[in-house]
């Protein structure tokens, strides 16, 4: 038995990245029946059942870090938030949403500002102000002139990483400067197989020097669907240390008396910005439970 990677998915072919070499697999019988069907990112123990052809089954689906639905994929481990300064302008109110389901997800968010060559110094400054202080990274790009690119790649490092963000921040431009950098590496994923010249719409993972892309087609940003507006005060992580000063256990933050979290923004120690952002994303998500059926 040999443990991989699943890597990329077309119909029911899974490639799966061995130690020294990618296997074409199927999954076997047990697994086709079971509720769980293989994902890109799962790693996965095979059989080789044609050595010389690369081709073998799918036997075991090993425990999963976590579980994306849309983009189906399992394993992840980090995400860049992608906003531009400019052409887009940045989109705080997602930006929030897709940090509120990185952390719901488990996995670590990276916010990458793009563009920095079209931008406005002051508003820079001003996200890089408010997101560090909550404990998020901040990095500045310009994916154009590659600027910002290798201090981007330590980020990287170890991870298995998807670029989120609106259409027209950047992403690809980001994500192909990787590759470019990288041409003479001897990677497991021959050249034909690199980002850009594969036709395939399902996630694939790319390695890169010390790490993973995964290449979302069709998915510029993560859905926050799935959480429950109860929940959402969790995932904005800097309410935590505030919560205990709310009156009521049950505060929802909005109209009630003595809350901690409203207490918090008076005094300036919670972004007013991130405070109303959850009001918002909160009605959302109530809305769309109140129609759900
Ligand atoms: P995506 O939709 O997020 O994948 O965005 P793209 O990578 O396709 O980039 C959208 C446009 O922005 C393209 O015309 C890029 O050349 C341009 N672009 C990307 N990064 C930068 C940057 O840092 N500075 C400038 N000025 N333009 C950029
Ligand atoms: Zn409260």
């Amino acid at each position: 038995m040999l443990k991989g990677q699943i890597i990329s998915n077309i119909s029911n072919l899974y490639q799966v990245e061995t130690e020294n070499r990618i296997i074409e697999c199927t999954p076997r019988g047990k697994i086709k029946q079971s509720e769980i069907s293989p994902v890109v990112g799962d790693y996965v123990e095979i059989e080789v059942l044609e050595n010389e052809n690369n081709k073998g089954v799918i036997c075991n689906i090993l425990e999963r870090s976590m579980y994306s639905k849309r983009p189906k994929m399992s394993n992840l481990t980090q995400i860049i938030l992608v906003i531009s300064l400019k052409s887009p302008k940045p989109d705080y109110l997602l930006l929030d949403k897709q940090l509120v389901y990185a952390e719901y997800l488990n996995i670590k968010p990276v916010i990458c500002i793009n563009k920095i060559d079209l931008g406005n110094e002051k508003q820079m400054q001003e996200i890089h102000e408010i997101y560090e202080k909550i404990g998020y990274t901040v990095i500045n790009t310009n994916a154009k002139e590659k600027q910002g690119i290798e201090n981007l790649k330590k980020i990287l490092n170890n991870e298995i990483t998807a670029f989120s963000g609106n259409s027209g921040v950047g992403k690809s431009t980001l994500i192909n400067s990787l590759f470019k950098e990288n041409k003479t590496e001897e990677g497991l994923i021959s050249k034909k197989n690199q980002r850009g010249k594969n036709t395939t719409t399902s996630v694939t993972l790319y390695k890169i020097e010390n790490g993973y892309i995964a290449d979302t087609p069709g998915f510029s940003t993560f859905s926050v669907e799935e959480i429950e507006s109860k929940n959402l005060s969790k995932y904005f992580i800097e309410f935590e240390k505030y919560l205990n000063n709310c009156e009521y256990a049950d505060c929802k933050h909005e109209k009630e008396e003595n809350c901690g979290i409203k207490k918090a923004v008076e005094e300036g120690n919670i972004s007013l910005g991130r405070y109303e952002r959850y009001l918002k994303i909160k009605a959302e998500l109530k809305d769309k439970e109140e129609h759900k059926w």
